[in-house]
């Protein structure tokens, strides 16, 4: 089990992810809008992992995985990244990230990664 918080701007994206790791037994501790409200609610709940998506308004993915490296270390943060992001990902792996889950979301696969890393 791992303590986990969401970062997405989809509500609905959100609340898929949040199904799929409460059905396999996480703990979602929180869910953020944006990447300034991600990196703030890291701070404020230290969650084991972060699951954060790359494009979003306000402060995407990419800079909120930046800041939240900068801050700790051993973060553990799961990029979620659609088609098309090859680039990001790259800068993403740059960054710090431990992992990557791809758009639409598959179970067996989010869980797996979560397994992994935690
Ligand atoms: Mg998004």
């Amino acid at each position: 089990m791992a303590k986990i918080l969401i970062v997405d701007d989809s509500k609905t994206s959100r609340k898929i992810l949040r199904n799929i790791l409460e059905e396999n037994g996480h703990e979602v501790v929180g869910e953020a809008v944006n990447g300034k409200d991600g990196l703030e609610k890291y701070q404020e709940i230290k969650p084991e992992i972060v699951t954060m998506d790359i494009t979003m308004p306000v402060m995407d993915g990419l800079e909120a995985l930046r800041n939240i490296m900068d801050m700790d270390k051993t973060a553990k943060v799961v990029m979620v990244t659609a088609a098309g992001q090859k680039t990001k990902i790259v800068d993403a792996v740059k960054y710090g990230a431990s992992e990557f889950l791809t758009k639409p979301f598959e179970a067996n696969q989010i869980i797996e990664i979560i397994n992994q890393i935690k």
